[in-house]
């Protein structure tokens, strides 16, 4: 375990240069390869999170007002669950996997080896600032890799949380973090790093991709966009709308990556779909849900007037069906709902990463999926339907992250499923298995022996030996034997 400095030099391309050279020496010298480093680090990872939870939760809480039930279940508990699965599955996942090899290469045996990429940089973002800063680190530890982590500054007490309690429970030879905003963020990205995974806005996932190209350097990017809710008629009303409640304003307060950031809907069930939301927000948050303590506030006031600027479009500003509250103050937005907002509005255009939900209207529920594909690739799609011709349809039809039928984001806990975005929202996927696999190489070796040094292969060439290797080609036993005959008569 390392000593708890506090980062008080400046951080420059310098000092991100010399700290990316130490760490890749500690790598080479192959510590970080053990099993049981990795393992150790893994544990440590547990103990701090235990150990130190309220610290945490303070820290969430000071940074995003974030409830403690959403910090200990959705930050605290996913990050143990991710810990705690690849401790118990890593001595498999580390195992070689044996392959078949094909006819050509007669007689041998081949495997793929999972091998530490060498030293990799994560950038995290404010929203789940604990979890998404330390949830890719597992995977980056587990596939045993060096790496740095560069937590958000504008989830600032999470951020210098992150640096004291990785500096006194992980070995910092291997894992270290920088905390910083752009300059920071910045001078990392001119060192050649094995691996960058970012997490936030596509804006700067284009910078970091454009940074690690310059490298060659592969990119894991989890990026946003708006997440689609389609709700069908002929359901139960009363599910569907708490789990949009729950998935939507019970995350963050709909500063979530896979929040529903607009309902697609008929005319007929828009209205009944209003009056289930607003009788669950009721039931969850009381009258005065601008004061609710279970809802967290706006992050700071770039993003609570970015929020404001959405709602008080004057095409969108007369479409509120209920909430539109706020307390600048406070950095409090009350949850909100509009109804029928135009296409080419602001909030139906942009991320809305915020407590603002618009319904829009289709004449058939099918046509839901025709808007949703003419915009970006959504980060999550979700559907609510008993009608299994629509999820075929829907499954097929709508291309996503990760689609979720009759609930909303609880498909992030599901570790045998990856965890990422398509195009716009984004490339690779983490989770589970799949985060160790982000941070591996899989190498591909065969092995051989000296014996059945076949010559066909061998100058000079003939017409049998031609034959012979067509057939080895095309895998087929009876054309190879077919090919022995011929060639014996050559
Ligand atoms: P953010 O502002 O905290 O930025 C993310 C990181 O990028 C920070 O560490 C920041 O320091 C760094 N950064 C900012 N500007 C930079 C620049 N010019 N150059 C280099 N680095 C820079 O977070 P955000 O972008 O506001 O996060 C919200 C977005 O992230 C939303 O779009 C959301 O959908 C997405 N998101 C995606 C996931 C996912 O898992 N796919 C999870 C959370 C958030």
């Amino acid at each position: 375990m390392g000593s708890v400095e506090k980062q008080t030099e400046v951080f420059d391309s310098e000092a991100a240069s010399s700290m990316v050279k130490e760490l890749r020496d500690e790598f080479l010298s192959g510590k970080s390869r053990s099993y049981e480093w990795r393992v150790t680090q893994l544990k440590n990872i547990l103990k701090m999170s235990e150990d130190r939870e309220q610290d945490i939760v303070k820290a969430l809480h000071s940074d995003l007002a974030k409830p403690e039930l959403e910090s200990s279940i959705y930050e605290i508990s996913m990050l143990k669950n991710a810990c705690t699965l690849a401790i118990k599955k890593l001595k498999h996942w580390m195992k070689p996997e044996k392959v078949k090899t094909s006819l050509i290469s007669f007689p041998s045996s081949a495997e793929i080896v999972s091998e530490p990429l060498g030293v990799v940089l994560v950038i995290s973002p404010w929203n789940y600032p604990f979890l998404l800063s330390l949830d890719p680190v597992v995977g980056a530890i587990a596939a045993g890799n060096a790496v740095v982590l560069k937590p958000s500054e504008i989830a600032p007490a999470t951020s210098s949380l992150l640096a004291k309690l990785v500096g006194e429970y992980l070995d910092n030879s291997l894992i270290r973090v920088v905390e910083g905003a752009v300059a920071e963020t910045s001078a990392l990205l001119e060192q050649k790093w094995d691996k960058i995974c970012y997490t936030g806005n596509s804006r700067v996932g284009r910078i970091v991709m454009a940074a690690a190209a310059k490298h060659l350097t592969p990119v894991l990017l989890e990026l946003g966009g708006k997440c689609p809710a389609v709700v069908d008629s002929s359901i139960n009303l009363k599910v569907a709308a708490r789990r949009i409640v729950a998935g939507k304003w019970g995350c963050n307060n709909g500063q979530t990556c896979v929040a529903v950031d607009y309902i697609l809907t008929t005319k007929d069930v828009a209205l009944k779909l209003v009056d289930a939301l607003k009788h669950e927000l009721e039931g969850f948050y009381g009258k005065n849900q601008l004061e609710s303590k279970d809802l967290s506030c706006i992050v700071n006031s770039n993003h609570f007037a970015r929020l404001t600027k959405l709602l008080d479009e004057d095409k969108v500003s007369g479409k509120i069906v209920h909430g539109g509250e706020r307390d600048k103050a406070k950095l409090k937005i009350a949850p909100t709902i509009l109804l029928d907002v135009p296409q080419d509005s602001l909030i139906m255009n942009e991320e809305i990463f915020g407590p603002l939900l618009p319904i829009f209207t289709v004449e058939k529920v099918e046509s839901s999926f025709d808007v949703i594909n003419s915009g970006t690739k959504p980060l999550a799609a979700y559907l609510f339907t008993d009608n299994k011709k629509l999820k075929e349809q829907f499954v097929m039809a709508v291309s996503a992250g990760g689609l979720l039928i009759n609930d909303t984001v609880i498909h992030l806990a599901v570790d045998a499923l990856p965890f990422g975005g398509v195009q716009e929202s984004g490339m690779g996927s983490y989770h589970g298995k799949f985060s160790f696999d982000a941070f591996s190489h899989k190498k591909g070796v065969l092995y051989r022996s000296f014996a059945g040094d076949a010559p066909v292969r061998y100058p000079p060439y003939t017409n049998g030996k031609l034959t012979f290797m067509k057939a080895l080609m095309s895998g087929s036993i009876l054309g190879v034997l077919c090919a022995l005959i011929g060639l014996s008569k050559n």
